[in-house]
């Protein structure tokens, strides 16, 4: 589905990973596995056209996409820390902003949004909140207004980018379930993170990255000690 052929990218001078190779086929769950500052996001963005890349292309169902452009229906889950909503915006609303992110006034809040906004918050199995601010609701209900939202547009591939960090190991292990079911229903989903326990372990492929792309494949064949020190450096504790 998605093709990236020797990418490098970097910021102001220092670059932070080049010559990289990647295919995603359709229908795959995987997920980018590599230590803290290794380049995760950054390939992420640079799929998604918000990162510029220095060399290399980047193919999407069979077309080279320009540099800086999306490719289509593709949907994303930024990276979030904490999210601090300074004015009361609620998560209906929330999923309501991914119908109109190609728009720059906000015909806000139409009948025709407000039912997908519905549809989709309850395919992630929260529509309950939907009338919630989302600064009251738990991580892993944000997350999973943060997902229904890149699901808008009806995506053929959804990249999470580290959706587990900020959660505890039941939310983590509710959320990579839920992720399991809309893969089996068709969507390719790729996710990034730097937790290895609880994520990695439940995911059928992975790719180790750390400043480069270092080896992929299953994860009983890819959770050998050799190729996680090489992933994460030498104080990892290998389970
Ligand atoms: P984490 O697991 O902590 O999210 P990551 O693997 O996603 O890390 P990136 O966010 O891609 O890592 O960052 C890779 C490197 O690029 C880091 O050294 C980071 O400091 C640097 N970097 C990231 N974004 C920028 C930016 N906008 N300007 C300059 N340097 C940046
Ligand atoms: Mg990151």
């Amino acid at each position: 589905i998605l093709e990236v052929r020797n990418l490098t990218c970097g910021y102001q001078r220092l670059p932070v990973f080049t010559g990289v190779n990647l295919t995603l086929y359709p229908g795959q769950l995987s997920g980018l596995v590599g230590p803290s500052g290794c380049g995760k996001s950054t390939l992420i963005k640079a799929i998604l056209g918000l990162v510029r890349p220095w060399e290399g292309e980047i193919w999407f169902r069979g077309k080279q996409l320009k540099p800086g452009v999306a490719p289509p229906k593709v949907g994303y889950v930024p990276q979030v820390e904490t999210v601090d909503w300074s004015f009361p915006v609620t998560a209906e609303e929330v999923v309501m902003m991914g119908c109109y992110q190609n728009q720059k006034i906000l015909p806000w809040q139409s009948k025709r949004e407000r039912n997908i906004a519905r549809q989709l918050l309850n395919r992630v199995g929260i529509e309950h909140v939907a009338h919630q601010p989302i600064g009251n609701l738990s991580g892993g209900q944000q997350q999973r207004v943060f997902l229904a939202r890149a699901l808008v547009g009806e995506p053929d591939i959804v990249f999470l980018d580290e959706p587990t960090s900020s959660s505890d190991l039941q939310i983590q292990h509710e959320l990579l379930h839920l992720l399991a079911d809309l893969n089996q229903q068709g969507l390719s989903i790729f996710l990034s993170t730097h937790d290895l326990n609880s994520v990695a372990t439940h995911l059928p492929w992975v790719i180790c990255f750390n400043h480069g792309l270092i080896c992929q494949g299953e994860p009983i064949d890819i959770f050998t000690s050799a190729i996680l020190e090489k992933t994460f450096g030498t104080e990892m504790v290998v389970f």
